[in-house]
């Protein structure tokens, strides 16, 4: 192809697009309609902007007259009145008060669904079919697609599946009345493209997809696609899988081939996929399925697109420490659309081709192309949005024949999500849409190849260096001064959607089972010491399986550990604090190295889920990271006063030998906190793992021997609490005592170790990190699609066994209901069985007596309340039914006592208030969470509801190092935050010397100072 030849015809193309369009102003920007006001305000006040997309998002929750002028005002009147974009056009404001509030709201309603409607079809199947018909006969194909609330259970999956049926039969009866577009004979618009075209979402076929299980997610969709697709080819129709977030990309791609290749439809060709190319990747996505399709010999259909989801993808890879997926300038994706229209008009014989875009540009390259490259018409089409840019639909359609809009069509609640996404992409800088009615950039300019738009964009980012944004979740520019590692950066979390992570996992979990039944020895004073008494580790799915078996220290071992820790202390204590903190990053390289060993182990010791031992991992590795650098920070000498001839500088040491009593629940992660904490503040550590996890615990040995930690540093003692456990509180060689676990063991050590020995050099210091009874509000206008399953994540991830964990749901009475009977359906969904099968959402307790404990509180929870879910359970393994109990009030035990494990009670108040006062009804105080759209009820939140940890609309587990330190008060604990910057503060004795430095009157000219 002559690319001279081509960009010219190009611009050619493009400037009768222009021209066609002339001054004519898609309705969303015309300033003589309310609507087009609201963007023009949006555009020029960015705060105006995001309160009045918020409220957007939270309108079709607000049912009451009230709720409607309270959220008005919270979110647009909080320093005067109503912003006055708002009140445009609007009869009726001039009345006084009360009453003006009421018109202003009613309208400001009125208006916003209006824009919706811009957007959506219709919400009745007879009343858009009344409206395609009106498209059709405007010479406008078109693309149907059901909008739909998140499908949080099955139930609702089918009901969505059900809702497209409905539409099909709709359709169905319709279109023999539909003329065929292009003149053309027979049943086939312009002679090859079916009349009827359904666009679906595929997360909509199975609530449970997820990258983790790929081949479970996509059977389960297959399920409910099948017979759409079967619908779909009975009446003679099209369908397209629309593309969504790039985590169910893969999901979505095997979607296709499967559907694609599928004896019964592998004749039928008319199936289409969406495909986003606004992800670097995506060229060798296509490049593979245009490989497939021609070695199968089944063509295929691509509606080319850049891709909607460029912020979210954007936030989520920054959020997870994981490289940004999407090209990070518009022109390299305009390049890399043109790239990839042209490979498909290249095969056009195996590919048609669906241009989806509004860029005139891009537009009219994929004309010129497929002009140059002889494509016929019948192999290429284009479509756009219905309600976004009227005359540019209009012109395309002048200038071809083939113009197809993208309908939703379904209710004003799905709606406003979809309507959030349509205004942010026109009202996007990057947006070319905006940048030519709204900026009114020449065409010549909007015409230029993206090429050289990107090197002009290069060359402006380069003559004006913006200043490097802070690396996610790392410390401030101060803080990172005296780091020699560079700046701390949180682990990047697992992408399941890459088969290679998968396989790793796979092959982990496959390579630690052979590896099952060794015997794990105590590390003392460098040595290994094996006793005569091992006690087996099983695997709680299967507790015939014996995963090791360890050694059990009784109380010589103890001594033996607490005097080894003893002597190593005085070399370790002045063991400069760059070296020590040098022993952590290497031990956090260590455990990098073996990520999918470690989470495997986890996986058969603890029961815990391929992604919930994965990150527990990483957070071992940030809390060495992290520690690492917040102990070189605070050794860096601090100096008070500000007074010449005194010179005070204040500084820390470590406390001695400090006992480490971890917890099973996090196995690694709390283990290697505590233990990595005390060892770089300088202190010597005696750790006792859980003795439900000791060969977890053994790895965290492992990790520290790799990283070569002097012998006696760091001693593994593995025995029970009741031996080795307060032998270690009670030892008056012991300074410091670090604790996880339950709020009794926690108390009983604090007692014990409050008990002085006549000998003993210090008073101990115990940090303690206790339960949790913590409640997640759920208020009125909260979003449920977001909402119940961040509930079910914090109730029910990892089998509740978490300290965070969510155990009352308190829910304001105008949505229980609604929240009740979606919190079901989608528990009902989830898949209860063994951590190593990716399937499972939870899997086993951690053992025999859990089980037994928490198979007493559900009888309890059943006295005190109904018990309204109770799963089934597999057979075999600790396994404890995921439970939902309604009725329960704060007098409840139910509702007081932590139970750690599955059990989740959901609790129904009359209003805010009491909602706060429930929450904080308990002696915990350790996370919350609120979801509420409400910035006043938001903000009171801060004030009220007291716990250590509280997050706002977000679930209440999954705190970050250095992002959310972790920890509470009251009953839930004594100690100041893990993973956060006052954490190792506790581990230190802090010392000041002053130096008087002023000799017969004379002082030196410069002496260090304090601020
Ligand atoms: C018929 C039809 C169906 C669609 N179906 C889907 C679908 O299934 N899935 C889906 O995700 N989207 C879909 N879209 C939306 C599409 O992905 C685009 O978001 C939208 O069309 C805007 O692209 P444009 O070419 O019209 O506008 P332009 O203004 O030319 O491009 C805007 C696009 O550029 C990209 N972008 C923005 N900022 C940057 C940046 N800083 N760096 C790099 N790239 C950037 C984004 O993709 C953004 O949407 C569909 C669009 C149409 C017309």
């Amino acid at each position: 192809m002559d690319r001279n030849r081509l960009e010219a015809n190009i611009r050619q193309r493009g400037q009768e697009f222009f021209s066609r369009m002339g001054d004519a102003m898609p309705s969303l920007f015309r300033m003589d309609w309310w609507t087009g006001r609201v963007m023009d305000a949006c555009m020029r006040n960015e705060q105006f902007k995001v309160q009045l997309f918020r409220f957007i998002d939270v309108l079709p929750y607000l049912t009451t007259g009230d709720s409607l002028r309270r959220h008005i005002e919270e979110y647009f009147a909080r320093d005067e009145s109503v912003p006055g974009v708002l009140k445009w056009g609007i009869k009726g404001v001039g009345l006084g008060g009360g009453l003006a509030m009421r018109v202003l709201s009613g309208a400001i309603r009125k208006n916003l669904e209006m824009m919706a409607k811009t957007f959506i079809i219709g919400d009745k199947p007879s009343r858009t079919v009344d409206r395609l018909a009106d498209l059709r006969r405007q010479g406008y194909a078109f693309t149907l697609d059901q909008l739909g609330e998140a499908t949080l259970g099955e139930s609702e999956a089918d009901r969505y599946a059900a809702d497209i049926h409905a539409l099909l039969d709709a359709l169905g009866e319709a279109q023999a009345a539909w003329p065929t577009l292009g003149g053309g004979e027979g049943a086939l618009d312009w002679g090859h493209a079916p009349r009827i075209n359904v666009s679906i979402k595929p997360s909509a076929m199975y609530s449970q997809a997820k990258p983790v299980d790929p081949d479970g997610s996509v059977g389960a969709m297959l399920g409910r696609l099948k017979p759409i697709y079967r619908r779909v080819m009975d009446q003679g129709g099209f369908l397209c899988i629309d593309m969504e977030m790039r985590r169910l990309k893969n999901i979505t791609l095997d979607l296709y081939r499967r559907l694609r290749s599928d004896p019964e439809f592998r004749d039928y060709p008319h199936l289409g996929l969406a495909l986003q190319i606004y992800m670097p990747e995506a060229d060798g996505d296509l490049e593979r399925l245009l490989d497939w399709s021609r070695r199968q010999g089944l063509p295929m259909s691509v509606r080319l697109v850049k891709g909607a989801y460029w912020d979210y993808e954007t936030v989520v890879a920054e959020q997870e420490g994981r490289p940004v997926p999407v090209y990070t300038l518009r022109p390299e994706t305009d390049m890399a659309f043109e790239r990839a229209a042209e490979l498909i008009l290249r095969n056009h014989d195996v590919c048609h081709l669906a241009c989806g875009s509004h860029n005139v540009r891009s537009v009219c390259a994929v004309m010129e192309m497929a002009r140059l490259l002889d494509v016929p018409e019948d192999r290429y089409e284009f479509q756009v949005l219905y309600g976004m840019a009227e005359p540019f639909r209009q012109a395309l359609l002048d200038l071809t024949p083939r113009v197809r809009l993208y309908c939703p069509h379904g209710e004003m609640l799905p709606g406003m999500a979809y309507l959030i996404r349509r205004l942010l992409e026109n009202t996007a800088n990057e947006s070319f849409l905006r940048q030519t009615f709204v900026e009114g950039i020449e065409a010549e300019r909007l015409l230029d190849p993206p090429g050289t738009v990107l090197q002009r964009e290069r060359a402006a980012v380069e003559a004006s260096p913006a200043e490097a944004p802070a690396p996610a979740g790392g410390p401030s520019g101060a803080e990172t001064e005296a780091v020699e590692p560079g700046p701390f950066r949180n682990e990047p979390h697992p992408d399941w959607s890459l088969p290679e992570v998968r396989r790793a996992y796979a092959r982990a979990l496959d390579e630690v089972r052979g590896r099952f039944g060794q015997t794990y020895p105590l590390h003392v004073g460098g040595e290994d010491i094996e006793t005569d008494e091992a006690v087996e580790s099983v695997n709680p799915a299967c507790p015939e399986e014996v995963v090791g078996r360890i050694c059990q220290a009784g109380p010589d071992e103890a001594e033996k550990a607490v005097a080894a820790a003893a002597s190593a202390f005085v070399t370790w204590r002045d063991t400069p604090v760059r070296e020590r903190a040098g022993y952590l990053v290497k031990a956090g390289d260590a455990a990098r190295r073996r990520l999918y060993e470690l989470s495997a182990w986890q996986t058969y010791e603890a029961g815990k889920q391929w992604g919930q031992a994965y990150l527990d991992v990483c957070e071992a590795i940030d809390f060495l990271e992290y520690y690492a650098r917040e102990m070189t920070r605070l050794a860096a000498p601090r100096y008070m006063g500000n007074v010449a001839g005194e010179v005070n500088e204040c500084f820390y040491q470590p406390k001695g030998v400090a006992a480490v009593i971890a917890p099973w629940n996090f196995p690694l992660a709390i283990s290697c906190g505590m233990c990595a904490a005390a060892v770089v503040a300088g202190n010597t550590v005696v750790y006792k793992p859980s003795g439900e996890t000791p060969i977890v615990g053994h790895t965290l040995l492992q990790i520290f021997r790799e990283a070569e930690l002097p012998p006696g540093v760091f001693n593994y003692l593995p025995g029970r609490g009741s031996v080795v456990g307060n032998l270690l509180v009670e030892h008056p060689r012991v300074s410091l005592v670090a604790f996880t676990g339950s709020m009794e063991v926690g108390l009983d050590i604090i007692r014990k170790a409050g008990n002085t020995h006549p000998d003993q050099p210090n008073v101990k210091r115990v940090i303690a990190e206790m339960g949790g009874k913590n409640a997640i509000i759920v208020d009125d206008d909260a979003d449920l699609d977001v909402a119940v399953p961040a509930v079910l994540t914090s109730a029910f991830g990892y089998q509740g066994q978490k300290c965070s964990a969510c155990s009352r749901v308190i829910v304001l009475e105008a949505v229980y209901e609604r929240f009740l009977e979606r919190l079901l359906e989608a528990a009902r969904s989830m898949k209860i069985g063994p951590a190593e099968d990716p399937a499972c959402a939870m899997g086993p307790v951690i053992s025999a007596s859990a089980r037994e404990t928490l198979l007493g509180y559900i009888e309890m929870a059943r006295q005190e309340g109904t018990v309204v879910y109770e799963s089934s359970v597999p057979d075999g393994g600790y396994y404890v039914p995921m439970t939902i109990v309604t009725g329960i009030t704060p007098e409840h035990r139910a509702a007081q006592e932590e139970m750690f494990g599955p059990i989740l009670a959901v609790m129904q108040v009359r209003d805010f208030d009491q909602a706060i006062e429930w929450a904080n009804a308990t002696r915990f105080a350790l996370t919350g969470g609120v979801f509420s759209r409400s910035p006043d009820r938001l903000k009171r939140c801060r004030r009220d509801f007291r716990v250590g940890n509280l997050y706002l609309n977000r679930g209440c587990t999954g705190a970050i190092v250095g992002r959310q330190p972790f920890g509470g008060f009251r009953m839930s604990g004594v100690g100041s935050k893990a993973g956060g910057p006052d954490y190792l503060l506790q581990f230190m004795n802090p010392r000041c010397v002053t130096e008087n430095t002023m000799r017969r009157g004379f002082v030196p000219p410069q002496e260090p100072r304090g601020g």
